[in-house]
């Protein structure tokens, strides 16, 4: 159970040595109850009171990662039901699933691409996670499991991503066998009938397991014996399928792991979108995976126009809502300027970047951009905070030596800043300040005409 503030208070030294940057041990306990610090700060914590309170200050939803060749996916860890609470923490996996049914070549021909997929979206390499290399019902017979084996070499060929291998236990067994060493994979999943022998599989291979059952008490109850048995990295696997019956399990399961700290149900979840065999309800239903609690999310479909939203809806939800995305201040060249070329200037938040950026390089036109440094906040909100100013302006056309760059000498303000301009000419007065368009899809008509 959760401890109060008070309850961590009276095992803490209560010096108030100041050595965890807090002022006073209370504090420090009160914030290690909201779960908002590490216990580790504490470097004077008895061991009978570093076990009592690991328990409390660990996260409420267990992290931990599987990987493989340097490739990670992370689950776990979140603190809050709702992203604007806090934020959350752990981006929920991808993976495209395959069969052992199929041929090493059609596996390897549905793995290359997706392996291969990488978007840059705001500065940020959107990919798919890993795959899924399930048995297609195949017995437990050698021949099987050499199948399913067979299945996961042609995925290592293909790919290095982190892999889940589901199907019955000997046929895990093999499958684990073909594994490169050092791999940390997942594995499922373990049932009320399979329990014991899936819990040996999975420490014997280093495998997080994800545990299937119909019910919030089925699952509370195997979530107990696998982790008796030494069993800690689960991941929760409802058997509930569709829009409701998805939700409805997610959202108990999280809602009891967050605000009742039930340990039994504070795991990461999987869930099955490929399973409904409509290509286009799958991506609704991952879209609602990746709103509502799911870690780990399997695909039986993969196409960039489909996949490419749910990335950046995952984006999206798992970017901190209090740190703006943003990018590198600095000069940036689009289509090869020329010292002849315009120097455009915006702010460093991402999405402003990117409109200009994007809006003059597919126009085919030549300019400088000079990304200032504004904390990551768009035009007229950095203005209205002052740090979008003439001064600092100025400060960085002669940090980043714009002015050795061109011959001409034409620096365009954002339309929402003129009031600036006639700052900047004092601070700048080798240069020909001029005043581009408000919004930047008016930037290519405007350096048409204007520089
Ligand atoms: S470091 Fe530990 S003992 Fe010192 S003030 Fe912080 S909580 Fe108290």
């Amino acid at each position: 159970m959760a401890l109060s503030g008070i309850q961590i208070y009276k095992l803490l030294p209560q010096t108030n040595c100041k050595d965890c940057d807090f002022p006073t041990c209370l504090a420090f306990a009160m914030k290690l109850a909201a779960k908002q610090v590490e216990l580790s700060l504490c470097p004077h914590v008895s061991d009978e009171a570093m076990e009592q309170l690991s328990e409390a200050a660990a996260p409420p939803v267990r992290p931990f990662v599987i990987s493989s060749n340097g490739n990670e996916v992370k689950a776990g860890n979140e603190v809050v039901m709702f992203r604007h609470e806090k934020t959350y923490y752990s981006h929920p996996g991808l993976f495209l699933r395959v069969y052992d049914n199929e041929s090493p070549e059609e596996i390897k021909a549905k793995v290359s691409p997706v392996d291969a997929y990488k978007v840059d979206y705001v500065g940020i390499d959107l990919e798919m996670s890993g795959f899924v290399i399930q048995a297609n019902g195949g017995d437990a017979s050698t021949g099987s499991a050499q199948r399913f084996a067979g299945a996961v070499k042609a995925v290592r060929e293909a790919s290095h991503r982190p892999v889940i291998l589901i199907g019955e236990p000997d046929t895990l067994k093999a499958g684990l066998a073909a594994l490169n060493e050092g791999e940390k994979p997942m594995i499922g999943q373990a049932t009320v009938d399979n329990w014991q022998v899936m819990a040996n599989l999975a420490i014997e291979y280093n495998a997080a397991l994800t545990v299937k059952a119909d019910t919030i008490d089925e699952m509370t109850d195997l979530t107990g014996k696998l982790t008796e048995a030494g069993v800690n990295d689960l991941v929760l696997s409802p058997s509930q399928r569709g829009f409701r019956g998805t939700l409805t399990a997610n959202t108990v399961a999280r809602r009891l792991a967050i605000k009742s700290n039930f340990r039994p149900l504070g795991y990461p979840i999987i869930s099955f979108p490929g399973d409904v065999g409509d290509p286009a309800t799958e991506v609704i239903l991952a879209a609602q995976a990746i709103g509502k609690y799911s870690g780990f999310i399997v695909l039986d479909h993969f196409s960039p126009e489909t996949v490419y939203p749910l990335l950046v809806l995952r984006e999206n939800i798992y970017t901190d809502p209090q740190k703006p995305i943003q990018v590198q201040p600095g000069v940036y060249e689009i289509n090869n300027p020329t010292p002849e070329s315009p120097v455009l200037i915006t702010t460093n938040f991402s999405i402003t970047y990117f409109s200009v950026a994007n809006e003059v390089e597919s126009a085919g036109l030549p300019a400088w951009l000079l990304v200032t440094e504004s904390e990551g906040m768009s035009v007229l909100t950095a203005w209205a905070a002052g740090k979008f100013d003439a001064e600092r302006i100025a400060k960085d056309v002669k940090r980043f030596e714009v002015g050795d760059k061109v011959s001409a000498k034409n620096i365009v303000l954002p339309g929402h800043t003129a009031v600036l301009s006639g700052e900047l000419e004092e601070e700048l007065p080798d240069w020909n300040v001029l005043v581009g368009p408000r919004e930047a899809v008016d930037l290519p008509a405007y350096m048409k005409q204007a520089v």
